[in-house]
């Protein structure tokens, strides 16, 4: 049994090659959609897609990684180990289900160790209609972003006292809401939503539309790391409010697939959400949707290392010793190299995707 380090790359590009390669001998189609900016260290950056399956085949499963940038490092594991997978690729192909694997959908994010895009943009919060009608208010973040982005880092002894006296008063829920709702008033903040949809929404706009659109049955298992205990995954509901759909999805992955509109998830419910593209780009599909949220770090952990990230995006002027610390904390916050973790996360992605092919099967 080889071993599961080989899945989980130490860089975005090692992740893309090894992704590429792995979807060569498998694959029916391999396309990648670029954006403009270059990568940490000077490589191009794209979104690669790879479309497994037979060409008749009618319901299909998405996998996506690095919607939030850095967490690729655990998504890119995840669908590393099932392009490796011949027996779960030989299930598909009998259940008549396509793969639709979207490596790096926040490519940036991933090569330089951030959870947002090159504009800052968190796109799980992006997939609005910025059509002039108002964006979704949070008040509550303009009272704390001052705090949460210091003019130095780390944060003075007074930040810190300040940030606990605003825990104390407003309490760590009501904090949890504000911080990580999303905004759209505060482009240099944290959970930034964007004014317009970022470049690789549109992308991924257009792998939808041109990859999925035509299947009548869609499953989309979107992998995610930062919330909850360390090495569980949370079964995340990422589907519109729509009572049948979340039947469809405690029927596939179980009764405890936490549902944030329902408030049964560690994570606050939020609007435009990536996974919200599929109703327009495949109107006339059966979706199935879900975030598979990987923990790392307690919660406080986490929103610091991306504290630190935002407040190294504002001052390119740091010291090389303090920039290396700010995105090994960053790193650290969103994937833990260990082989217990990277178990854990592959061991529960292989039943989310076997659970997803039965539910396809069944329902299509
Ligand atoms: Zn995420």
């Amino acid at each position: 049994m080889p071993a599961l380090t080989r899945y989980f790359s130490s860089s975005y590009a090692q992740a893309r090659e090894r992704f590429l390669a792995g979807a060569q001998p498998v694959a029916a189609l391999i396309e990648s959609y670029a954006i403009d900016p270059a990568g940490s260290q000077g490589e191009p950056l794209a979104t690669d897609v790879a479309l497994i399956g037979d060409a008749d085949a009618r319901r299909l499963l998405i996998m996506t990684s690095a919607t939030h940038g850095v967490e690729g490092f655990c998504g890119s594991g995840c669908q590393l180990a099932l392009l490796d997978d011949a027996p779960m690729l030989e299930r598909a192909r009998r259940a008549g289900v396509a793969l639709l694997l979207v490596h790096a959908v926040n490519p940036y994010g991933f090569s330089w160790i951030a959870r947002t895009d090159e504009g800052n943009v968190d796109l799980n919060r992006n997939a609005q209609p910025f059509d002039g009608s108002p964006l979704p208010a949070n008040p509550g973040y303009g009272d704390i972003h001052g705090l949460l982005l210091p003019p130095e880092w780390p944060p003075t002894e007074k930040n810190r006292r300040d940030i606990a006296l605003y825990l104390d008063k407003h309490g760590q829920a009501a904090t949890i809401q504000a911080v990580s709702r999303g905004q759209y008033t505060h482009a240099d903040g944290l959970f930034y939503g964007g004014g317009r949809h970022a470049p690789s929404l549109l992308n991924l706009r257009t792998i939808l539309r041109a990859h999925a659109s035509r299947y009548a049955h869609i499953g989309w298992i979107d992998v995610h790391t930062g919330l909850g205990p360390r090495g569980h995954g949370e079964k995340i509901y990422a589907g519109r409010r729509d009572d049948a759909e979340v039947a469809r999805a405690r029927q596939w992955w179980g009764s405890d697939i936490a549902v944030p509109y329902q408030g049964t998830s560690a994570s606050v419910d939020i609007t435009g959400h990536l996974a919200g593209l599929i109703y327009q780009a495949c109107p006339d599909a059966v979706p199935t949707l879900m975030a598979l949220e990987f923990g790392t770090l307690p919660w406080e952990g986490v929103v610091h290392a991306l504290r630190g990230r935002n407040w190294l995006r504002a001052h390119p002027e740091a010291d090389e010793a303090l920039r290396r610390d700010i995105l090994q904390a960053t790193l650290d916050a969103f994937y833990c190299g260990q082989e217990d973790w990277q178990g854990m996360v592959l061991g529960q992605s292989r039943v989310a995707v076997l659970q997803a092919l039965c539910g396809l099967e069944a329902g299509g």
